[in-house]
């Protein structure tokens, strides 16, 4: 295989053990500032996936509910294979990023409603399932001890 300049593309999906929180990415801007992408993969590579709706409706809740805790945020984004999502953050160190997951995670299990699911502040309003992000951030709450053993 000819090497990437994609890093998640050199990372071999067949080694890895889902649930994992892991470091994909980091990237000097100054002395000051550095962005450090975080791969937090809730579903084994090529066995599992979340429904569309699921990961619509985790992205927007933890977009929103982890910002109540870290002010590093910079995006929560969905994986187009539907097995994680990325944090991109500035200087948010791996507690602080588990601390905020982890509060973030149990703010959707007491969520009543997605945030922002309508027309006005999303792309498809409609494709949401509040029931299926609960389900998701509860198996990856349950599995916390294990999310820092990446590899099998
Ligand atoms: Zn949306």
């Amino acid at each position: 295989m000819t090497k990437s300049n994609v890093e998640s593309f050199e990372l071999d999906h067949r080694l890895v053990k889902a649930p994992y929180v892991r470091v994909a990415k980091r990237e000097r801007l100054s002395d000051d500032v550095e962005i450090i992408k975080y791969d937090l993969r809730f579903c084994q590579p090529n066995e599992e996936h979340l429904e569309m709706p699921t990961m619509h409706s985790i992205e927007h809740m933890m977009a929103n509910f982890m910002r109540d805790y870290t002010d590093k945020l910079i995006g929560f984004a969905p994986m187009g294979c539907q097995t994680g999502f990325y944090a991109i953050t500035y200087n948010m160190e791996q507690d602080e990023l588990l601390m905020a997951l982890e509060n973030g995670l149990n703010d959707i299990l007491t969520a009543t409603e997605v945030p922002a699911a309508n027309e006005r502040q999303c792309g498809w309003g409609a494709s949401h399932s509040l029931e299926g992000a609960q389900e998701a951030a509860r198996a990856y709450l349950a599995k916390k001890d294990e999310w820092l053993e990446v590899m099998a």
